[in-house]
């Protein structure tokens, strides 16, 4: 997951980054263009995988069909 910090004093914005650096980019830009305001602004997350926790859903219910075919056939 990434996150990207928006300036809330001006248009300024970090690259996507992990969440630590993204702060720290943002607490850098206000230190040197907005000195003496507390950081502000917004944030923007983004999420790299977001078909991936359906993707573990499927194949839990296909191990789950799997195994059920191969309870039934054992009787
Ligand atoms: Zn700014």
């Amino acid at each position: 997951m990434a996150n990207r910090y928006w300036c809330g004093e001006c248009s300024f914005k970090t690259p996507w980054r992990a969440e630590t650096e993204g702060l720290r980019r943002q607490l850098e830009h206000y230190a040197d263009k907005h000195p003496g305001t507390p950081p502000g602004g917004q944030i923007e997350t983004r999420r790299k995988y977001p078909n991936r926790g359906y993707g573990c859903l499927f194949l839990a219910a296909v191990a789950l069909v799997l195994l059920t075919a191969v309870a039934s056939c054992q009787h």
